[in-house]
């Protein structure tokens, strides 16, 4: 606080103690010599000077007065100042005695602990450490750390409010002493309850899968860690299981996100439910739980276990109007037998959760090492798969389509083997799937169409008949964005009539969105290729889209073939569909036909375009350069 000085600026130096006979002097000495002034006048100037010095000291002091009052008058209105700013201070101010009696607040702080006013809060609260939700010996603790150090600031504490709410404040503290005694503390204190809010739903969301609110794979981990440090300890054991809802994207991407998601909850729920009060399930992943089984005599509890879950997640789920049933392989590995560290019994789990989803039976396996003997091997097939193409390991056979009628060859289709360094030749069926995948066979089928169209141009450029290829395109290749460019530039590269090509696609090719659907099929008609429907019938698709879609033929698979004449059913299938060809103006095709049976069957119901072994067998460009010199296939005749 200022003190205001008066402002008078006396004759003499009056603020500084000077007499009123120091006045007169200064007078006199500003006359000069008193001998050379006439007396009387002498006399006068002294009365004068003296008088206008004494008028002067009361103006002065009149001055100082004034100052003084206003001074006074200022000290007031500071102080008025200094006050409202405590009491509407945004932070909650207060002191209180060492002993946490409330001395003083201001209003935030009263609001703060739910209190209407600060004489409330003195009248209710005896004690600031009732307030506080903590440990015992937690108020004595701040207490010496404060006194230690004369303040301490950032002091986080759970409090309670009058009406019993829980809120976090932060306070800052500091000592005030007298001649080194602690007379009292006083502070800041700020709600800080949002924050730590926030701050607790970041710790959980870092921790628990939101959707679920089970615990995540990071906490998964750290638990998994726990309990297996126990069963060290304890010389025990403990399980891991791994689990995944099968096909989960299938059913996302089919009933919607919405039902997705409450599956998720529901199997959460069940998987929780059926676990002991010990056991700990977390969501790993996006359709996958792993559960902890911190306490196992052996591998055999673990595996009761999984058959209780496979119980309870066989029921059908009822989700939103859709009855959903949904396979859940289980893997189970038991420490230590299957891993020292959460990584290995984690990575355990996991093979031996893929064996059992390749093994229909049970449902759930516990880890083997021969499982991971056979997965070892699959990661090495795939990786050999991808080198396939780099080290020239692919090549192609082809199988002649033949008329019944001319017994000549009207097409050719193109199949894919792999001559594998170990394994020798390996049939599409043991890698196209694995293929599709991974992605690989986006490059597998560039590679297929090119090498197809190059062969068929080259046997033309041979002078032999022009017969087309057909080239096998997967559902995924002909999404593809950039496909049809593909297909325009592999023609234009390879200079083949697109006549001469026809892309055979499968049903589920079909499924695809029928706008999308429909515009690259037209665009493939206006390039001139041929289309043509693959296993015709073996898929999901509704007749519909023949209608729509306007292929140029249809391909009877071989499964609705193989068991003619002793299969009626078939025998119905087929001529169905040979029927609602050629109502529908397509070309129909027979394939696998492997005796004379099926032939004079399909004969009879005039379906004239045949492939299969009875012909031939797929085989390599060199034969089939050869037979088509010939102009026809050397069973036709038999067959005619
Ligand atoms: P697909 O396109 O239906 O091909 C016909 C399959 O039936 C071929 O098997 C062929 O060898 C076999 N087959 C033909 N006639 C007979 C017969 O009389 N008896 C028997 N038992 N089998 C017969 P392959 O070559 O093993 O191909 C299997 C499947 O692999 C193909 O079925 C096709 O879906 C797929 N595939 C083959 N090459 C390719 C390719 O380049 N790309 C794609 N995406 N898939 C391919
Ligand atoms: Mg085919
Ligand atoms: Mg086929």
């Amino acid at each position: 606080m200022h003190s205001t000085k008066p402002s008078c600026a006396p004759p003499v130096a009056l603020e500084a103690g000077a007499s009123f006979e120091a006045a007169q002097d200064h007078a006199r000495s500003e006359a000069g010599s008193t001998a050379a002034v006439p007396r009387p006048f002498v006399e006068r100037r002294r009365r004068r000077t003296a008088d206008a010095s004494w008028q002067d000291a009361l103006d002065c002091l009149q001055r100082s007065l004034v100052s003084l009052e206003k001074s006074n008058g200022e000290l007031t209105a500071a102080e008025t100042q200094y006050r409202s700013m405590f009491e509407e201070a945004l932070v909650g101010i207060f002191q209180m005695t060492p002993e946490g009696r409330p001395l003083q607040l201001n209003r935030a702080m009263a609001r703060i602990f739910g209190y209407e006013s600060p004489a409330q809060f003195l009248a209710e609260v005896a004690n600031h450490a009732s307030l506080v939700v903590m440990e015992p010996g937690q108020w004595n603790a701040w207490k010496t750390s404060i006194d230690q150090t004369n303040q301490r600031r950032g002091i986080e504490a759970q409090v309670r409010s009058r009406s019993g709410e829980k809120k976090w404040v932060r306070a800052n503290v500091r000592v005030v002493r007298e001649e080194g005694r602690v007379v009292r503390y006083e502070g800041t204190c700020e709600d800080i309850t949002d924050r730590k809010r926030a701050e607790d739903r970041n710790q959980f969301l870092a921790y628990y899968d939101a959707l679920t609110g089970l615990p995540n794979r990071t906490l998964f981990y750290q638990r998994l860690d726990e309990a297996m440090a126990t069963a060290r300890w304890k010389n025990g054991r403990c399980a891991a299981l791994l689990l995944e809802l099968e096909r989960f994207h299938v059913i996302n991407d089919s009933f919607g996100e919405r039902v997705g998601d409450h599956l998720l909850v529901e199997a959460a729920q069940r998987i929780a439910a059926t676990g002991g009060a010990t056991s700990i399930v977390a969501r790993v992943g996006g359709a996958e739980f792993a559960v902890i089984l911190p306490n196992v005599e052996d591998a055999g509890e673990a595996e009761r276990y999984a058959e209780r879950l496979r119980e309870r997640l066989g029921v059908e789920f009822s989700l939103l109007g859709n009855v959903l049933s949904v396979q859940c392989p289980i893997g189970i590995s038991v420490f230590p037998e299957h891993g020292r560290d959460a990584e290995t019994m984690m990575k355990s789990a996991d093979v031996a959760m893929r064996a059992a989803q390749e093994d229909s039976g049970r449902g759930y396996s516990v880890f083997t090492e021969a499982m991971n003997a056979a997965m070892l091997e699959k990661v090495n097939f795939e990786n050999g798969l991808r080198l396939a193409l780099s080290r020239d390991e692919l090549f192609l056979v082809y199988q002649p389509q033949v008329d019944l009628r001319t017994g000549t060859v009207i097409g050719l289709e193109a199949l894919v083997r792999w001559r594998h360094p170990q394994l020798g030749v390996v049939p599409p069926v043991k890698f196209i799937g694995l293929a599709e995948s991974t992605g690989l066979i986006v490059p597998i089928g560039e590679w297929v169409l090119r090498t197809a169209c190059r062969q068929a141009k080259q046997w033309q450029d041979e002078g032999l008949p022009p017969v087309p290829v057909a080239v096998n395109v997967s559902a995924i290749q002909f999404r593809q964005q950039g496909f049809r460019d593909l297909v325009r530039s592999v023609l234009h590269e390879t200079g083949i009539n697109p006549k001469y090509l026809e892309l055979e696609l499968t049903e589920s090719v079909l499924l695809t969105n029928a706008d999308v659907m429909f515009s690259i099929i037209e665009e493939f008609r206006d390039m001139g290729v041929m289309l043509a429907i693959d296993d015709f019938g073996t898929g999901y698709s509704s007749l519909g889209y023949l209608k729509q879609f306007k292929v140029n033929r249809l391909k009877i698979g071989r499964s609705f073939v193989q068991d003619i004449p002793a299969n009626r059913d078939d025998m119905a299938i087929t001529t169905a569909i040979i029927r609602m060809a050629k109502a529908l103006n397509l070309s129909v095709l027979a394939e696998g036909v492997e005796t004379e049976d099926q032939l004079a069957f399909l004969r009879t119901q005039q379906c004239y375009t045949i492939q299969g072994f009875y012909f031939s067998k797929p085989i390599a460009a060199e034969q089939i350069g050869e037979r088509l010199r010939l102009g026809f296939l050397p069973r036709t005749r038999r067959a005619s």
